[in-house]
């Protein structure tokens, strides 16, 4: 297939494409650089610099196309609180210019890169796909208001839509891995920790409702992700959107990830113990039984591969 991967990149996106164009699909890249990296994008892949109100008409005119897969989005939590028009703009406003070019140039199937932030604090663990939507701050609000313009669009104007909503995702593959300018992330500041980056790593919290009091949360490796965005390619069909939720099934708590960032590197990684981080469940875990049972998706790798695969990356592997 010819495909077009907004926010190609950047971490998800940059995996994606190389797993797509490893694949034998033709890939065209959008990106304007805001916070992805001209040399995340794979070899072999065409870039266009811009964002999608300035590029997605003339890059999907030139036609043939016979997807897009929507990465591109502003994706920092605390900043969606701070500045929520920068949210709005930089993700509705950017994702409805792209369904506009879609639809002119005839593009009908889309894969989009959609959150478990839309759930908010869950009442039930493990979050089913029609657990109720009650996002927590404006980045959810943002990714769930494009998710309901994909239903609409799939009734409307026959889009064939699924919505991957991802919980913590890990790991790199090839070459292509996780580097933001500020990095708030668990696994890549623990890791930091381990370099020399930093000195320890502040925990923020430790008297949550759960075993060691840290907050558990579901990590999926991006490359198990990458996988199901194909399947979901496939997936796609006139008229329909679909969601889908994208984890382990297996929570681990801050503790216990700090654990095997000890093992994996060797390093002590020293700890402190913050106050809560504002807006933090106590547990988040995804139930992805739905994807399991319709596209056969699985997941392969366990948080000891995650470390291993983002340690490698921390330490040169990045391109
Ligand atoms: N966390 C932490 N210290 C850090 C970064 C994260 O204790 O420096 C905790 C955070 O409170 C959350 C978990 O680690 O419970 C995962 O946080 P992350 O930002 O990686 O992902 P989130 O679940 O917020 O999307």
């Amino acid at each position: 297939m010819k495909l077009l991967v907004t926010g190609g990149a950047g971490y998800v996106g940059s995996v994606v494409a190389a797993l797509l164009w490893e694949t034998g699909h033709e890939v065209v890249v959008l990106d304007d650089l805001s916070t992805g990296h001209a040399d995340a994008c794979p070899d072999g892949v065409r870039l266009v610099q811009g964002t999608l109100r300035e590029r997605a008409h003339d890059v999907l005119a030139e036609g043939g196309y016979d997807g897009v897969l929507h990465f591109a989005a502003k994706s920092l939590v605390g900043e969606s609180v701070a500045d929520p028009a920068k949210y709005w703009d930089g993700n509705l406003g950017e994702s409805l210019a792209l369904f506009d070019a879609m639809r002119a140039a005839g593009v009908a199937r889309i894969v989009f890169s959609s959150t478990a932030a839309v759930y908010g604090d869950p009442e039930t663990v493990p979050i089913v796909e029609d657990s109720p939507t009650r996002p927590t701050n404006p980045y959810g609000a943002t990714k769930l208001a494009i998710d309901n313009v994909l239903a609409e669009y799939a009734r409307l104007h026959g889009f064939g839509g699924v919505s991957l909503r991802y919980f913590n995702v890990a790991g790199a593959f090839g070459g292509f891995g996780e580097r933001h300018a500020v990095e708030t992330h668990l696994i890549p500041t623990v890791l930091g920790v381990a370099l020399g980056a930093r000195d320890e790593v502040p925990v923020f919290g430790e008297d949550y409702p759960t075993a060691d009091g840290t907050c558990v949360r579901d990590y999926v490796h991006v490359i198990d992700l990458a996988r199901a965005h194909l399947l979901a390619l496939d997936a796609c069909a006139p008229g329909v959107h679909r969601v889908y939720n994208l984890g382990s099934g297996a929570g681990y708590s801050v503790r216990e990830v700090v654990e095997v960032c000890r093992a994996v590197t060797g390093h002590p990684i020293p700890m402190t113990v913050l106050p809560r981080r504002a807006g933090d469940p106590g547990t988040l875990l995804a139930s992805s039984e739905a994807i399991r049972d319709d596209l056969g998706w699985t997941v392969e790798h366990d948080l000891t591969a995650m470390v291993e695969d983002a340690w490698k990356f921390a330490l040169g592997g990045r391109r």
